[in-house]
């Protein structure tokens, strides 16, 4: 074997250099995505990476006869002779006039659900059910790219800030957000949790490197089937010290979210058409207090008893007052209160009663909570004891205050949950590739 040189080798030719050879023969590999056999020609249709390739095939061109042992699904290396084709709308397109076919694999079956129409024509639980083919489909595929243009877009805006990206443990001696839905784990005998966020970690790393991030699956054991709710999910942390208020905080998520959306916009372009996406502009994120907008959903809503927190119902209002009165899909609310948040959020100085936080509301749905952190050891502790929590326990969290630490503060920010609600879906499921909820661990 010769030596490896880090250069992979490659015979095809991307679908956007197809311009740069009208008339010249070029080879792509894919898979068999649609056959339209039209009695003396068939289009077949290669599903590539990010694309689907109209290919032509006629005895006229081709060397290759076909048979019945071409299906769809097969893996096929395929050589033919660029032609620009016909489009309604006078676009450019390109398509190929086979010549050749060498199939590489051949599928067992036949998928169980049909992926080469437009979109898939079943309920979501047999999406679900059947993932690995169903995500074959170009518009359940584009869903994930646009998703991973969302997790690049944290990163790289967050990296460019002085960021460090870290990974925090997913086996914990604690939980992190309190309340009921944490997964108990036995751990060779002794219980320990899976992690409900980055929490204790991501701020015990603020005093070594100022600011960091996390992109990483979570764990909650949400009991109930609800269309928001996933038992494992994936969440966008950052963390940042000396911060000089609690609205550093939230300045940083409205340049991250924007820099998100310019880069869908410039380099996720095929789906979003595909998608119908529409991308919000963002220019600045109006910001209410809590009370403020409690007392307003209070005003208008019908039967709000529960004065410590929204209602999705109260939620779903305040997006589209936002929306009518600073044409704005993203709302902060701000200053929650001191009892509903977690015991490491900091209250407000001027009035203990709220905290210096915010949640962070699109197109009427949270997808973000965040705010400043205490940081000073004798208050964290005090604020633990007041809450019945042991300080004990959280002895190595405590650390991290014990030893020093600047004025800091972040926030957590779902990715399904932006997702589900960037396209439109009603449950967070379709945003989710292999989604873990109360029913299912499968496939
Ligand atoms: P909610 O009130 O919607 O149940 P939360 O306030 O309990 O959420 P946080 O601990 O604030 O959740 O988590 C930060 C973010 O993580 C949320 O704003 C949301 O985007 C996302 N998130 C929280 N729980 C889930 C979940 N079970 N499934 C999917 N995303 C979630
Ligand atoms: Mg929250």
């Amino acid at each position: 074997m010769e030596n490896m040189t880090g250069t992979v080798p490659s015979s095809v030719t991307p679908y956007s250099e197809f311009k740069n050879h009208i008339g010249e023969m070029v080879t792509i590999k894919g898979a068999v995505h649609n056959i339209r056999d039209m009695s003396d020609f068939a289009f077949i249709i290669i599903r590539t990476a990010r694309e689907l390739i109209q290919c032509v095939y006629s005895p006229e061109f081709s060397d290759y006869r076909l048979d019945e042992k071409l299906v769809e699904q097969c893996a096929v290396k395929l050589s033919g002779k660029v032609v620009k084709s016909e489009t309604r709308d006078g676009s450019e397109r390109y398509e190929l006039q086979i010549h050749s076919i060498d199939v590489l694999s051949t599928p067992a079956a036949i998928p169980p659900v049909v992926i080469s129409k437009k979109q898939i024509n079943c309920d979501l639980s047999v999406n679900l059910d059947y993932r690995p083919v169903t995500l074959r489909n170009p518009k359940e595929r584009a869903i994930f790219k646009i998703q991973e243009g969302i997790q690049r877009g944290f990163r790289e805006y967050l990296s460019q800030q002085g960021f460090t990206e870290i990974h925090s443990p997913k086996i914990n001696f604690a939980g992190a957000e309190g309340g009921t839905n944490v997964f108990k784990l036995d751990y060779f005998g002794k219980q320990v949790y899976l992690a409900q966020s980055p929490q204790l970690y991501k701020q015990a790393l603020v005093p070594v490197y100022e600011r960091v991030f996390e992109i990483a699956p979570v764990f909650r054991a949400e009991h109930h089937d609800t269309s928001r709710h996933l038992n494992e999910y994936i969440s966008m942390d950052f963390e940042m010290g000396f911060i000089e208020s609690f609205t550093d905080i939230m300045n940083m998520e409205t340049g991250v979210l924007k820099y998100i959306m310019e880069l869908l916009k410039k380099e996720y372009a095929p789906e979003i058409e595909l998608l119908k996406v529409e991308v919000p502009e963002i220019t600045s994120i109006p910001c209410i207090r809590f009370k403020d907008a409690k007392d307003m959903c209070v005003k208008k809503l019908k039967n709000i008893t529960d004065m410590k927190d929204f209602e999705p119902e109260e939620e779903a209002f305040l997006g589209k007052w936002a929306k009518q009165h600073f044409n704005s899909d993203f709302l902060f609310v701000t200053h929650y209160l001191s009892k509903k948040r977690p015991f490491y959020t900091m209250d407000d100085p001027e009035d203990p009663e709220v905290t210096l936080s915010f949640d962070l509301l699109f197109r009427g749905i949270e997808i973000t909570s965040g705010g400043q952190r205490i940081h000073d050891y004798a208050q964290q502790v005090e604020k633990m004891k007041k809450l019945g929590m042991n300080p004990e326990e959280f002895e190595t969290y405590l650390m991290l205050h014990k030893y020093g630490a600047p004025p800091h503060g972040g926030l957590g920010l779902g990715l399904e949950r932006l997702t589900m609600h960037l396209l439109g879906f009603k449950n967070v499921r379709n945003a989710a590739m292999f989604p873990r909820d109360i029913n299912r661990v499968t496939p």
